[in-house]
């Protein structure tokens, strides 16, 4: 618990929220300001910035939580997709700095695009560079 952060004052119930599921780790409420109807945050009980921090004891129930989540939005919406993703740094548009999972159910006329609609920045190097690179860096690790 990090006094200072809004998701920990939700997961304590210290500010309200419409709550959907909750387990000893985990929260899902719905997100204040919803860009999909039922849009719903996802978050570990357990205080980190991100997946990184996250404790890997935690990992576990919060993708169990993601998976019973998805399947009440889709099921109660009837969505007929669902977009599933985590804002991660200020580049990446992350504003409140705990963990959370978005949840959008999708629909076919809603207008939105897929998570390849998020940037289109792609590198300057061949697939087979940026592999080596990235092998290069977990070898010397
Ligand atoms: P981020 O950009 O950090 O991934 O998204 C943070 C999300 O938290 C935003 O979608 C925002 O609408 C939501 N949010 C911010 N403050 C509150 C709040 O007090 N209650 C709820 N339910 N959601 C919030
Ligand atoms: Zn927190």
């Amino acid at each position: 618990m990090n006094r200072d952060c809004l998701f920990c004052k939700i997961a304590d119930k210290k500010i309200p929220a419409e709550v959907v599921y909750e387990d000893g780790r985990t929260v899902a409420f719905l997100d204040i300001n919803p860009r999909a109807p039922a849009h719903t945050v996802v978050i570990p009980k357990y205080h980190s910035e991100t997946i990184a921090d996250l404790p890997d004891a935690e990992v576990c129930p919060l993708f169990l939580a993601i998976k019973k989540v998805a399947d009440l939005l889709v099921k109660s919406l009837k969505a007929e997709g669902l977009t599933i993703g985590i804002n991660q740094g200020r580049a990446s548009g992350q504003v409140v700095d705990h963990l959370h999972v978005h949840l959008l159910p999708r629909f076919k006329s809603d207008g939105g695009s897929s998570v390849h609609g998020v940037v289109h920045n792609p590198p300057e190097e061949s697939l087979q560079e940026v592999a080596r690179k990235l092998r290069e860096y977990k070898d010397k690790k």
